[in-house]
């Protein structure tokens, strides 16, 4: 194999079971999405049975597997008392429903839980097959892709091929694949007991709105999540991925993902940090101050755009943004979080053109743009 090195969020499931923590063992589901080799479903044991944080995919592939993992740990599906999910991103809520129905386990989230969409209706589109040829079904799962953005745009379905595989491997029509409804949700710096000791629940608010990161300061211990990856960097989206699109309308996601990441700096440099994809990893605060730095950096080159392109759609900014690979739904939501940024911090004015697309004009570029002492001076500068 050529070109880079597979990051370690790519790697393919094993069958492993490690203890990564005191009494927390780290096993792995597979995932088959893009950048995405598997998902760290995590089993904590104590006096009720075991918690398991982010139980996997949708579909009856991933739950085989958190059966085996957990029978390969001495467990069986009935000891989950509760499936701990730290955000609305199916890869990490996929399992869960499906645990509470056999097992009664407890769902728990942060308190703003939201689903991508509300996929109750999806499901039962998906569900009521009966007549429907094989084109009018494909037809129908599109349709429920095609949301409007929040940039005025509408969002592409999955390639036909996709779908398709989805389907097969029961993704699609199966009755797991509804968003859970938790049965306990948690608010910000709330005690939880798991795993025969307290955690602390951080609400960190950025790659979704409610993602949820806990804490253990006796151990140093801490679920990150996607919150903060080992080696790639988490999407942010543009507070598009809510049940209300309406609310990107003032949600700086990428000012609450700075604020999220830098409370990281906090647990401190031993802290084990333990996240949904890749490796446990230490220097918590380190890697949160690299992400920071990285979407100051993807400021900063929508900032020298801006001057060329002038008024211009967030598809515009897309692609000087992100490399044409890259192109499409998730890039543009991600655009648009950083310039709603801009517009928030007063370097961006927001306009929308007859047809509805949402566009930013950028303040002039200042020669000492790279400084960030003076942009910070700058910010009470009067907007023209
Ligand atoms: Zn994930």
């Amino acid at each position: 194999m050529t070109g880079k090195p597979r990051k370690q969020e790519q790697e393919e499931a094993t069958t492993d079971i490690a203890e990564v923590a005191p009494g927390v063992l780290r096993t792995m589901l597979p995932v088959d999405l893009p950048g995405l080799g598997h998902v760290n479903c995590y089993i904590m044991e104590d006096e009720r049975g075991v918690a398991v944080v982010d139980p996997g995919l949708p579909g009856p592939d991933s739950w085989n597997a958190l059966v085996d993992r957990l029978n390969r740990a001495g467990y069986k599906i009935g000891d989950v008392h509760t499936a701990i999910i730290t955000h609305s991103h199916f890869d990490h809520f996929g399992g869960a429903e499906r645990l509470r129905e056999e097992s009664g386990a407890d769902i728990l989230t942060h308190e703003s839980f939201a689903p991508l969409w509300d996929s109750e209706e999806a499901a039962e589109t998906h569900d009521a097959e009966d007549g429907a040829s094989e084109e009018e079904i494909l037809e129908r799962i599109e349709e429920t892709f095609r949301r409007p953005t929040p940039w005025g745009t509408r969002r592409t379905p999955p390639r036909r091929e996709q779908i398709q595989r989805f389907r097969r491997m029961g993704n699609f029509n199966a009755r797991w694949f509804r968003t859970p409804t938790p049965t306990v949700t948690v608010v910000d710096s709330q005690m939880i007991r798991l795993a025969r000791r307290e955690w602390v629940a951080l609400h960190t608010p950025g790659h979704t709105g409610d993602h949820l990161c806990l804490y253990d300061p006796a151990h140093g211990v801490v679920f990150s999540g996607d919150h903060v990856l080992p080696t790639i960097t988490p999407h942010i989206a543009g507070r598009s991925d809510t049940r209300s699109d309406k609310r990107s309308d003032t949600q700086d996601s990428l000012a609450e993902f700075f604020d999220s990441l830098q409370r990281m700096n906090t647990l401190g440099s031993t802290t084990v940090a333990l996240p949904a994809h890749g490796h446990p990893f230490t220097d918590i605060g380190a890697r949160a101050d690299d992400i920071c730095m990285h979407h100051h950096e993807r400021l900063d080159v929508l900032r020298q755009a801006g001057s060329r392109l002038g008024r211009a759609t967030v598809e515009d900014y897309m692609r000087v943004l992100f490399s044409e690979r890259a192109w499409g739904d998730m890039a543009a939501s991600e655009t648009f979080a950083h310039l709603v940024h801009l517009n928030v911090i007063g370097e961006a004015h927001r306009d929308i053109t007859p047809d509805g697309l949402v566009t930013f004009e950028l303040e002039p570029a200042q020669p000492d743009q790279t400084d960030r002492a003076n942009r910070a001076n700058q910010a009470d500068r009067e907007m023209s």
